[in-house]
């Protein structure tokens, strides 16, 4: 399957798509990952990318353009694609609908996810993260907590707090996610690509997604 998850920080982009990839062997593409392991990484792109990051603010267009044109060529994507966090405003909207239109590809579906606002406040404050940039099992301490010491039960390294799961740069995130990302909702539902579902549980989700994908 080739798709796009939207939906706000803390609707379960993430989990999602963890879930669709082990279900039919398509790469999730997670722009947020690809930019936190090149600032780890201390790479260029990382450098230039690590104070919006830590801002809660977007990176610009053009750096991720750059990434997702030679992302989207590898040939792990020939299985299909879960695009997580990306597109993030209508520009890159727009490139992306070029750039797909030159690799001769089409996307199956856009899927919002559409969590109420507190519920996504509460699952953000909680979050935790596994710091290994091969793992990034997603925990949270009060549903699905990590080990009693901290670490992650998949792979044992330890489970962090994101630098960007502060107080502040949570509002910042949610701000900046109705200003650029959220008008991009309507520019799907224009295209007729759009399929939006109300749900808080990530099974249901899973299985609406297979549901709409198998009828076409
Ligand atoms: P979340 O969806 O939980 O906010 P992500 O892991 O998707 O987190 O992204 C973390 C940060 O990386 C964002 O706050 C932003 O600074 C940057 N980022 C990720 N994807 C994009 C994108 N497509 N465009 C611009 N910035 C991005």
């Amino acid at each position: 399957m080739r798709i796009i998850l939207l939906g706000a920080p803390g609707a379960g982009k993430g989990t999602i798509a963890k879930m669709l990839t082990d279900y039919d062997g398509s790469v999730q593409i997670s722009t947020g990952d690809i930019l936190r392991g090149a600032v780890k990484g201390a790479t260029e792109l990382g450098e230039k990318a690590r104070g919006y990051m830590e801002r809660g603010e977007l990176v610009p267009d053009s750096l991720i353009m750059e990434i997702m044109e030679s992302r989207l060529q590898e040939p792990d994507c020939r299985k299909g694609f879960i695009l997580d966090g990306f597109p993030r405003t209508i520009p890159q909207a727009d490139a992306l609908k070029n750039l797909l239109q030159k690799l001769h590809l089409k996307l199956d579906r856009v899927i919002n996810l559409d969590v109420p606002r507190d519920v996504i406040l509460d699952r953000l404050t909680t979050r935790r993260t596994c710091s290994n940039p091969n793992c990034q099992e997603i925990y949270n301490v009060k549903s699905k907590p990590p080990t009693p010491d901290g670490k992650c039960k998949k792979c044992g390294s330890p489970v962090i707090q994101r630098a960007d799961e502060t107080e502040e740069a949570i509002t910042k995130r949610l701000e900046t996610y109705n200003e650029k990302t959220a008008p991009l909702i309507q520019y799907y539902r224009k295209e007729g690509s759009l399929k939006n579902i109300s749900s808080t549980s990530s099974d249901e989700i899973f299985n609406n997604i297979k549901a709409t994908l198998k009828a076409g």
